[in-house]
């Protein structure tokens, strides 16, 4: 069995489901949005950052690096980083912690022991575990199928968030053990989902109306976005989707865009390409889009996570 690469584990988390919840992120995802706040979730091997900002330039990593992958300029260290092998000796030796891998590897027992840690904050609030990304539904899934088994029969309540852009058959597998999923709608229409998610939209849309029909319970959320789909027209076709469909909805989730991790982009050496085009809507607007699914009886619908 393949382990996946995990590059946070985050605890006392109120925003990926009911109550208190440890969510799980796992590393690698077929989407590549471009307002990403976590980078390093989008490809699955682990990888270096580089916190230039923390750097004293003291050049022990020069020294230390067993691949001779990085070099001192007068005022910053490059990294080459088809020669780094992400082998973490540099972050040993950097004393201003300049330097962090993301991305670990674990074993269903680990994360099983790990999520286990808070399960009195699980029982007194209604919470549990979310495996979260990157993207859960394109890891191993014999792994993921494991992990959600022993920690459903344990009794934990476990959540999936997905961009849904796998298999159907991956979801079927996992679907006993999982108490809701957290479904992204980015985008309805299959261009606009491709220019900005790299992928068109069908398959994730065939995933949930399968989901729905073998009964699974589904939360929807929306990364809104202006620039992208913070629009009535987005929204009513959303709306009408779901209503088409007959989709039962737990929960619908308008998530407002923040781009606090635009500065993540510089510590993995790449471009932040949203940076001047997308932003945040305004509460005016978000107020609007919650009225206009609770008055097509989606009365369970909230602004944020
Ligand atoms: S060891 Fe750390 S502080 Fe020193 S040059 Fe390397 S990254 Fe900068
Ligand atoms: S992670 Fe390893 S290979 Fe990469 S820069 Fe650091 S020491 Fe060199």
């Amino acid at each position: 069995m393949e382990h996946p690469y995990v590059f946070n584990i985050q605890k006392f988390s109120i925003h990926d489901g009911d109550g208190i919840r440890t969510s799980i992120f796992f590393k690698g995802c077929p989407l590549s949005c471009l307002w990403c706040h976590n980078p390093e979730s989008q490809r699955r091997p682990k990888e270096l950052m580089v916190f230039h900002d923390r750097c004293t330039l003291c050049g022990e990593c020069v020294k230390r690096c067993p691949a001779q992958a990085i070099s001192l300029t007068q005022d910053k260290v490059v990294l080459d980083r088809d020669a780094c092998t992400a082998c973490g000796v540099c972050t040993d030796w950097c004393l201003n912690n300049a330097r962090e891998i993301a991305g670990r590897e674990y074993t269903v027992q680990e994360l099983v022991k790990e999520a286990e840690k808070d399960r009195m904050f699980y029982e007194s609030s209604g919470g549990g575990i979310t495996l979260s990304g990157g993207e859960v539904m394109i890891q191993d899934m014999d792994f993921i199928e494991k992990l959600c088994r022993i920690l459903h029969d344990k009794g934990y309540s476990v959540n999936i968030d997905t961009c849904g852009y796998a298999p159907y058959g991956n979801f079927k597998r996992i679907l006993p053990f999982v108490d809701t999923f957290l479904y992204d709608i980015k985008a309805m229409d299959p261009e606009i989902h491709k220019h900005f998610m790299g992928v068109d939209n069908a398959l994730i849309l065939e995933n949930l109306k399968k989901l729905n029909e073998d009964g699974a319970s589904i939360s929807i959320r929306i990364p809104t976005i202006d620039g992208v789909n913070a629009d009535e027209a987005f929204m009513n076709q959303v709306i009408d989707f779901l209503r088409e469909n007959n989709i039962r909805v737990k929960q619908v989730n308008l998530l407002p865009y923040h781009n606090t991790g635009n500065h993540k982009y510089g510590k993995l050496d790449r471009a932040c390409d949203e940076e001047n085009i997308l932003k945040t809507p305004d509460k005016e607007r978000m107020e609007l889009f919650k009225n206009m699914f609770m008055q097509h009886g989606f009365n369970h619908t909230k602004i944020g996570g």
